[in-house]
């Protein structure tokens, strides 16, 4: 049996410690909290819900829906926990925040595997384990932030996330919108374009300017760069900026008038699928509502179906695709791993999920030398796709989404392909069982 160092008691690194443990490990579990807390969590609990006390649709037509079933056929401890502390909220899965932690708080307790350290942990130094998880969060403390960095080779470590909205394909109006890539450079079909003439820009950049944001907590205040602001803060220094930024129209002449637009939105196909499009640059703060009113109004998007809406965020990630692989080990070092938000993942439950898929990755290390990866058709496997796989270039923090997941199906009715994708998933996750 091997001997785990996990640092990050939260969604993380608790799931994946008992996880450990249940295979019959040994843990060394390491949590900062309360000795030295975060600018977010308010106590000393394992698992603590730092926000809302919302684990989303439980729905298996919904991506996290699928995500958690197939985290409770692995036998979740974070979904077992949640299942017990749940509070009645519709479609969404919401549970009492302070019974949940304590209830992750008291299985950790209970297992004799594990023994529990609240110190802060500043290196990435393995002692005398076998293998190593990082697992500290978007919050991570700055010394082992450092530390991280330079085991990277300060390359593709972050601090805050920018994250743009993604819309499906197949909710566009096409006869509005062209293809063209800048001045004609690359395929001709990696960039679709929504050319708006000068009144609709400026009622565009008026509604931006009026919506609702999210607000920003205090340690946020600085995450902001000249390189990547919030679409809304770019429209706010003038009424052309846009034009000259992320709506910049040159050399996006309309295919067949050859006229430029006033200004124009470009899309870009998401990497992993070709189902869902990138609004390219409109990284925002924009609550969910103001979103879909305000990105509505471009041409072509006036029945945006959204896969992911846009945020911006105080957050610790490290560039998944430059250094980890599918399976959440480093490239640098397979015996150290990196679970939950740090890897890129988005949420209480991806985060989890990752904690989880880590203890079994591990587990299968330690008794074979090599790990199987689950398939990139069922949610679980899908995150390690996108860490793995995703453009470096543009690698943003993404939650679990039909895009990320393998499509094996084929073209049918969404409904009953959600239905198809979701069996063959379930199936795929028992088999590994
Ligand atoms: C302000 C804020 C609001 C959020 N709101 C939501 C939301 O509403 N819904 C949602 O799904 N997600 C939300 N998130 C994202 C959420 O934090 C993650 O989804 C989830 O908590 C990540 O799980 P994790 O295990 O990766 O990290 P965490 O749950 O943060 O766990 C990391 C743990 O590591 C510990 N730690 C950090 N550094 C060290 C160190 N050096 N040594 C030892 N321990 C250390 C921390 O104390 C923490 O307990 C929010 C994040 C923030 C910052």
């Amino acid at each position: 049996m091997a001997r785990i160092k996990v640092i990050g008691a939260g969604l993380a690194g608790s799931e994946c410690a008992y996880a450990l443990a249940r295979r019959g490990h040994s843990v060394d579990l390491y949590e900062m909290r309360p000795v030295k807390m975060t600018p977010a969590h308010k106590s000393g609990d394992l698992a603590e819900l730092v926000c809302s006390n919302s684990f989303r649709s439980s729905n298996l037509s919904n991506a996290v829906g699928l995500l958690k079933h197939e985290m409770t056929l692995m036998q979740s401890l974070v979904m077992r926990c949640a299942g017990e502390a749940q509070v009645p909220a519709g479609d969404a899965f919401a549970v009492d925040r302070e019974r949940f932690s304590a209830a992750v708080t008291r299985a950790i307790a209970a297992e004799a595997n594990v023994s529990l350290h609240h110190e802060e942990v500043e290196s990435l130094d393995r002692g005398d384990c076998d293998y190593l998880v990082v697992a500290t969060g978007p919050l991570t403390s700055q010394p082992l932030f450092h530390a991280i960095d330079a085991f990277l080779g300060h390359d593709g470590l972050y601090f805050y996330d920018a994250i743009a909205p993604i819309v499906a394909a197949d909710s566009l109006d096409y006869s509005k919108l062209y293809w063209k890539s800048r001045y004609g450079k690359g395929s001709g079909s990696d960039y679709l374009n929504a050319a708006m003439n000068q009144e609709q820009y400026e009622a565009f950049v008026a509604a931006l300017l009026a919506a609702e944001l999210y607000p920003l907590h205090d340690f946020e205040n600085a995450v902001h760069f000249e390189g990547c602001l919030p679409v809304e803060e770019i429209a706010s220094r003038g009424i052309d900026t846009l034009r000259f930024g992320p709506m910049k129209p040159v050399g996006l002449e309309h295919p067949e008038t050859n006229e430029r637009p006033h200004a124009v939105v470009q899309l870009r196909k998401e990497d992993l699928s070709d189902e869902y499009f990138n609004l390219v640059g409109f990284q925002t703060k924009m609550k969910v509502g103001a979103q879909q009113q305000v990105i509505r109004m471009i041409p072509g998007l006036e029945n945006a179906q959204f896969a992911r809406f846009g945020s911006m965020h105080r957050n610790t990630f490290i560039n998944g695709p430059r250094h980890l692989r599918n399976t959440f080990q480093t490239k640098k070092d397979d015996r150290v791993f990196f679970a939950g938000q740090i890897t890129g993942v988005e949420g209480y439950v991806e985060s989890a999920a990752v904690g989880l898929l880590t203890a079994r990755y591990i587990d299968e290390h330690s008794r074979h030398g090599d790990i199987r990866p689950l398939p990139y058709h069922t949610a679980l496997g899908a995150l390690g796709r996108h860490v793995a796989e995703s453009s470096p270039e543009r690698y943003q923090p993404s939650n679990v989404t039909w895009a990320l997941i393998e499509d094996v199906v084929g073209r049918m009715k969404k409904t009953i392909k959600r239905e198809r994708q979701a069996e063959k998933a379930a199936a795929a996750v028992l088999a590994i069982l």
